[in-house]
């Protein structure tokens, strides 16, 4: 398929690219071979001078990438804007900090001497999603880059400009050719790279298929992953819960980037007490969002990303409607042209109903209805994906406790699933393996070499 720049908000055409010949393939690998070879020789503060600058050309041209993101995928310009700004911090924290994560360890053995040293692999191949173009770039960029790896990466196909842009700021910032390369480039392409033995890593983010066939190529060739997959993350609301503050959060949580977030809040699950009223609050809160120009930044309801994203989601609210679910709210696309979905509530969604499992990646909420606490802790555990989560309480030792009994990668009290710069991200279950960011994303593709030194004789 095409790379093509497609606005999600008025279906125009914007651009279209090839994808590689084999030929030019194969230049830009060996390129970035090439490029490891010197760039793992550097010092962390010689990296540092190549990945802050980027940190800082993004900063200044904010504004203009953030556009891009808009046109491309429909992002409303403020979150764009906020996008790109936090996606300069992540550089700019692990030019800063990646020194202190990879510095040697010494350890203790019971004779002599042994520390463990912390070395780049070589060239990783990321394939990343549409739906965070900067910033699932720089997630893998500034971690990996300051670990002394090369990077080489498939971006979605539907953001060819953003690719495109954040390639350029590498050369902008001065990097040596080969150390941040954009591949356009088909499935069949991708399977090849992972297979190519100057490949050393290879870090998915995208969806649970994608990850089956990626990780099972990689596993093929024996050649360490990440997994980022997708999520149906339970926002838990206890009895005690501050209902204006959570509610805020709902909505935020639901529709933020048009609901097209891995970690969005997706499974409402409400203790009986105060059920009635959340779900009223909710209703009123996504009832007053309108559709408009994600371009504007008074617009509250930007489009989904394409039409098929649309299309795709209707379908999955038609099923779960087909299986017994209510709706309590929408569930059609908005009357105007563009990709847009009105925000969306199903309740009465029976364990045997196939959305109970689904990911919704779009302004569609599920509702549950509980007893009690222990019952909201058992059907956030009855999924199949385990990437983020939050429960709402007055008390956090409270919402520490259920937190610590959800079976998920991250838990937040009194927040949404999120991402900072220093902390790790990802899941487990079917939202994959691994971690991106902080301490154990850095490490993920790094040698972590024993040294050992005991002065012994051998054995006779
Ligand atoms: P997707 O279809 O899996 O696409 C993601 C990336 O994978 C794109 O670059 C896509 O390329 C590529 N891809 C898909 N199948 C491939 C294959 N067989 N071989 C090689 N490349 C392949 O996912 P999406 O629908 O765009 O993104 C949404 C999904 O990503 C959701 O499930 C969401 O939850 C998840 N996500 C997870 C995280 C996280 O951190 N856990 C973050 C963001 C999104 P093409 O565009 O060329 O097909």
């Amino acid at each position: 398929m095409a790379y093509q720049s497609l606005n999600p908000a008025t279906g125009k055409v914007l651009k279209t690219f090839e994808p590689l010949t084999d030929a030019q393939l194969e230049q830009k690998l060996a390129q970035a071979a090439q490029c490891y070879e010197t760039w793992r020789r550097k010092t962390y503060a010689e990296r540092a001078v190549i990945v802050a600058k980027a940190a800082e050309l993004l900063h200044e041209k904010a504004d203009v990438y953030a556009r891009t993101l808009t046109l491309e995928m429909g992002k409303r310009i403020n979150e764009a804007r906020g996008e790109v700004e936090f996606s300069a911090s992540i550089l700019a924290y692990y030019a800063k900090n990646a020194e202190r994560f990879l510095a040697p360890q010494p350890l203790h053995p019971t004779d002599g001497e042994a520390h463990m040293e912390s070395t780049p692999i070589g060239v990783i191949f990321c394939v990343e999603p549409w739906n965070f173009p900067c910033y699932q770039l720089a997630r893998v960029a500034g971690p990996h880059l300051m670990a002394g790896n090369v990077l080489v990466v498939k971006h979605a196909s539907n953001v060819p400009q953003c690719a495109i842009d954040f390639e350029k700021l590498w050369i902008d910032a001065g990097a040596p050719a080969g150390l941040y390369t954009n591949l356009f480039v088909t499935h069949d392409q991708s399977d090849r790279i992972i297979d190519d033995r100057r490949i050393k890593g290879v870090a998915l983010t995208g969806s649970v298929p994608a990850g089956r066939s990626i990780a099972a190529r990689a596993g093929q060739n024996l050649k360490p992953s990440s997994m980022e997959l997708g999520g149906s993350d339970a926002f838990i609301v206890l009895d005690d819960a501050d209902m204006e503050h959570t509610v805020k959060w709902a909505l935020w949580g639901r529709m933020y980037n048009t609901g097209q977030t891995c970690c969005a809040a997706k499974r409402f699950i409400v203790v009986d007490s105060v059920a009635d009223t959340f779900l009223e609050k909710f209703k009123l809160a996504l009832g007053a969002l309108e559709a408009g120009d994600p371009l504007d930044e008074k617009t509250t309801l930007g489009p989904m990303s394409s039409e098929a994203a649309l299309v795709e989601l209707l379908g999955q609210v038609e099923t779960a409607v087909s299986n017994g679910a209510r709706l309590a709210m929408g569930g059609k696309r908005v009357d105007r042209a563009g990709a847009y979905m009105q925000p969306t509530i199903l309740t009465d969604v029976a364990p045997a109903n196939p959305a109970f499992r689904d990911e919704f990646f779009g302004p569609v909420a599920m509702f549950f209805r509980v007893k009690d606490e222990e019952a909201a802790i058992a059907l956030a555990n009855d999924s199949d994906f385990g990437l983020g989560g939050s429960v709402f309480t007055k008390d956090v030792e409270r919402g520490k406790r259920v937190a610590s009994r959800i079976e998920t990668g991250m838990m937040f009290i009194n927040n949404i699933s999120w991402s900072d710069a220093e902390l790790p991200f990802g899941g487990i279950k079917n939202s994959g393996y691994g971690r991106e960011l902080g301490d154990m994303g850095i490490q993920a593709f790094v040698n972590k070499k024993l040294v050992r030194y005991v002065k012994t004789d051998a054995p006779v």
